[in-house]
């Protein structure tokens, strides 16, 4: 079997509501190239990739001299192919080799007729757990509707998608307002759903003081983890060494290099495994094989997806031993998806991992093309711009917080 051709549509698909983060925010839609492998016998493998709100198409086009003739199966041979460790430096393909990876996995299932969890060692589990993942949000620019900004917001909200989806798990997104009002939200939050597991994760924003001076005093509620307090392993490490609450990272640990250092005098408790940041669904199963190793946790990480993303993090749910945490998705935010059939549905909280051989997830022809052509019409947009907030940056550790009381509503182009 050889790889025959690579395509790839960028597509736009529309959130709820705008959704704020401590870099910017998702402009009220999510871009994500879609990309197709087609083999010599006919089959066609899946893969997706975000871009920071951008397209993109154009490396997967030039991908394609690399990879047509190559055989699928030789993921290995791959991996040295497009992205070698030390040729990286000028290209920096850890990202593209992901959703190739995806692509040729699918391939593979389907060839072989299995689902993609069973070539990665064999499903442990059936369904994979989520956490609700509640975020300040804009109101719609086209409605109004769907503003959490307040505290009673954040619990509001929280309370229907718990009611919605089943979850028992809360993440708060955070690193948008001041230090305290975000600690009165997560503590209404974990006050809300005594029973439930909380998760907070600023993104990196604070100083590593700020940092100890929030996790001690959260310490006491249910946390399954502190993500990301602050940037970089060091301010992690003296973070962990004055708060009794596990850390959790998805920016600090996303490489091989940085979990030897993280093994060898430990910054971070929980390793948040993301398919695409890791370079593939089989980096991260190697990671979490560390992990277990270690006695590291690990937990799914999720950096925006369509249903094609998400099947990559179902089959990798599905056969880690040591997922002890529910997994992060933005998934339910959507409002529609590319794939046969619509949103996966959750049941009770989770998402039943696709039992057709490959990943399971086909294209919806119809929907690839009404989204793409939605993001002809609009083109990307600057995920780590505010568009409540023109010409602001954030810094590291950041100072320059939105003002909680502020309710102007924001304009977005649709
Ligand atoms: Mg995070």
């Amino acid at each position: 079997m050889k790889i025959r051709d690579i395509r790839a549509t960028t597509v736009t698909v529309p959130l709820e509501a705008p959704l704020r983060h401590a870099n910017g925010c998702h402009w009220g839609r999510f871009v994500r190239t879609i990309v197709e492998m087609e083999t010599d016998n006919g089959l066609i493998g899946l893969g997706e990739m975000g871009g920071g709100g951008e397209s993109a198409e154009a490396v997967f086009r030039a991908m394609k001299p690399y990879l047509v003739g190559h055989d699928p199966a030789r993921l290995e041979e791959m991996r040295f192919l497009i992205a070698n460790p030390t040729a990286s430096l000028y290209n920096n393909r850890t990202q593209i080799l992901a959703a190739l990876e995806f692509a040729c996995l699918d391939i593979l299932g389907q060839a072989w007729g299995v689902p993609v969890c069973e070539i990665l060692g064999g499903r442990l589990r059936d369904h994979v757990p989520f956490a609700s993942y509640c975020f300040f949000r804009y109101p719609d620019p086209r409605t109004g509707n769907g503003e959490v900004r307040t505290i009673d917001q954040v619990v509001e909200n929280a309370r229907a998608l718990k009611r919605r989806f089943g979850f028992t798990t809360h993440k708060v997104k955070a690193g948008v307002f001041p230090q305290d009002y975000e600690l009165e939200v997560y503590r209404a939050v974990a006050h809300a759903f005594p029973e439930d597991g909380v998760r907070f994760d600023p993104n990196g924003v604070w100083s590593t003081e700020q940092a100890i001076r929030f996790g001690q005093a959260i310490e006491g509620l249910r946390n399954d983890y502190l993500e990301d307090p602050v940037y970089g392993l060091n301010g992690m490490r003296r973070t962990r060494q004055m708060v009794r609450v596990p850390l959790a990272t998805n920016t600090v640990v996303v490489n091989f290099e940085q979990l030897a250092a993280n093994v060898l005098d430990t910054a971070v408790d929980v390793i948040l495994l993301d398919t695409t940041f890791w370079g593939g669904i089989r980096a991260c199963v190697k990671a979490a094989a560390v992990c277990e190793t270690f006695q590291l946790g690990v937990a799914v990480h999720s950096s925006g997806e369509l249903g094609i993303q998400l099947a990559t993090m179902l089959h990798l749910g599905a056969v880690l031993p040591n997922l002890s945490f529910a997994a992060d998705a933005h998934y339910h935010h959507l409002t529609d998806d590319v794939i046969e059939g619509g949103l996966l549905p959750y049941e009770n909280g989770a998402i039943r991992v696709p039992d057709k051989p490959g990943l399971g997830v086909k294209l919806d022809r119809e929907k690839l093309r009404e989204y793409s052509e939605l993001y002809q019409r609009l083109g990307g947009y600057p995920y780590d711009q505010d568009p409540g907030r023109p010409g602001w940056t954030p810094i590291v550790p950041n100072g320059r917080w939105a003002d909680p009381k502020d309710d102007r509503p924001v304009k977005i182009p649709y």
